[in-house]
């Protein structure tokens, strides 16, 4: 059995994550749910000063700002999207034959809602802050947190389908949002030596589909638009990306119509934590039974 089949049973063993019969889709034990209330508060404590707005969106966005933000031209193969039956009497006969008899083209009658499951959790921001009007000086800084939905199946626990994801996002001058994400580079080693997690920091690309995909990636990884925090989880030859570190240029300034005071574009920059990942990355390294983890970490999540 590989590591990764090996943990994920610990973890159902254990009752932490919870059997659902579809892989990266699981419940949460509320003491896997304690350990990342825990962390969310850690990360408050080095974030919260900085006076970000605090936004909570549910896990879908509209599909319309789904649509503009070019996801399905970067990532068709990840997308979620919300279909619903709008049939007739008939139309509902037909489709519960289909499902009687086990046929799976009932849901081939779905049709798109308006809704889209979120791909991340800063994705519903940008249309939401341009609508606001030019930023103010010194830039705009928002703290995020949502479930998000990513079509990869997996064995590995830390590869999920419905996961959350917490984020900061700024908004302003280049040298605003390249600053913001240096410090957050800085401040996640120390947020994870705090919790005594060991980490690399490593340059990164997103996974863009397709041929023409190799070329963005080849142009993220080339310019250092993204860099990642890795930590052992289920490979120590490959660590796993509990954080990220995004810088966008001006592209999301333009395609959101997002501008500085002086009507120039805004350029921004977010930073992602895996929670899910991160959880999992503690009760790998410390053991299942927080009872049992080091006294300084203890401390560091719960005072
Ligand atoms: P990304 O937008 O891909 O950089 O994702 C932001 C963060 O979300 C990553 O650094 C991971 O920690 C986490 N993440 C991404 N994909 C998954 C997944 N399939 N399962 C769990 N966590 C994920
Ligand atoms: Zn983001």
């Amino acid at each position: 059995m590989d590591m990764q089949t090996s943990f994920l049973d610990r973890l159902f063993d254990s009752g932490l994550l919870i059997e659902t019969g579809v892989d990266g889709l699981y419940g949460r034990s509320g003491q896997f749910e304690d350990v990342i209330a825990a962390f969310e508060r850690l990360i408050d404590r080095f974030g919260g000063a900085d006076g970000a707005e605090a936004i909570r969106f549910p896990p879908g966005m509209n599909r319309a700002f789904f649509e503009k933000s070019g996801y399905m031209k970067s990532f068709p193969q990840l997308a979620g999207t919300v279909h619903s039956f709008c049939g007739s009497e008939l139309d509902h006969m037909s489709l519960l034959k289909c499902m009687e008899i086990g046929d799976d083209s009932w849901a081939k009658g779905q049709e798109a809602t308006d809704i889209v499951l979120t791909p991340a959790a800063c994705y519903p921001l940008y249309p939401t802050v341009a609508k606001r009007g030019p930023l103010p000086a010194g830039g705009v800084l928002y703290d995020l947190q949502s479930y998000c939905f990513r079509h990869e199946p997996s064995k590995d626990p830390a590869r999920q389908q419905l996961f959350r994801m917490r984020e900061y996002v700024c908004m302003g001058t280049q040298e605003n949002v390249t600053d913001f994400r240096q410090s957050w580079m800085d401040r996640g080693v120390q947020l994870m030596a705090e919790v005594e997690l060991p980490v690399e920091i490593d340059v990164a690309n997103d996974p863009f589909f397709g041929r023409a995909g190799k070329m963005l990636a080849n142009n993220q990884r080339d310019q250092n638009l993204k860099f990642e925090l890795l930590i052992p989880i289920t490979s120590t030859a490959n660590p796993t990306a509990c954080m990220s570190f995004n810088y966008h240029q001006d592209a999301f300034g333009t395609k959101w119509g997002l501008e500085l005071e002086d009507g120039s574009v805004a350029h921004t920059a977010c930073v992602g934590f895996g929670l899910e990942r991160i959880a999992l990355a503690l009760f790998h390294h410390h053991g299942l039974d927080v009872a049992l983890w080091p006294a300084k970490v203890r401390k560091a999540l719960w005072g």
